[in-house]
């Protein structure tokens, strides 16, 4: 069912505490924890604790989590104080976008110049 933690999802792991993450902030329906390999002095990963494979299919079932993933990206932002120069959230979706995680992620990037349009 969507939704449902599946067993061979890192993400699902890092949200049932069975993989290791630097977590950052935590709601009922969310878990931010920096990005293992950081592109940007702050690079956060915001996820729903719930399973879905991308931001589209998260929106589609679940819009409420949809709106609290972008809400507490907008938190992380304003506690890694990148909020008054600017950050970026980013949802890569599919293979040929860099998507490499099936669980739907916003990256949260700030913390140096981000050059507009992204490669
Ligand atoms: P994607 O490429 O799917 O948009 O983003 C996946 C992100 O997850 C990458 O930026 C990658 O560095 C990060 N990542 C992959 N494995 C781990 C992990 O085990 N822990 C953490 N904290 N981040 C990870
Ligand atoms: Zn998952």
């Amino acid at each position: 069912m969507a939704g449902e933690a599946q067993s061979d999802c890192l993400f699902c792991k890092i949200v049932a505490g069975e993989v290791p993450a630097t977590i950052v902030r935590e709601s009922e329906t969310t878990v931010a924890f920096r990005d293992i390999n950081p592109q940007a002095p702050t690079h956060v990963l915001v996820i729903p604790k719930a399973h879905y494979p991308d931001a589209a299919s998260l929106a589609a079932g679940a819009p409420e989590i949809a709106a609290d993933v972008l809400r507490e990206a907008g938190q992380v932002a304003a506690d890694e104080k990148v909020d008054g120069s600017g950050y970026r959230v980013v949802l890569n979706t599919g293979s040929g976008a860099g998507q490499t995680v099936w669980h739907a992620h916003a990256h949260v990037l700030g913390g140096r110049g981000l050059n507009w349009p992204p490669g």
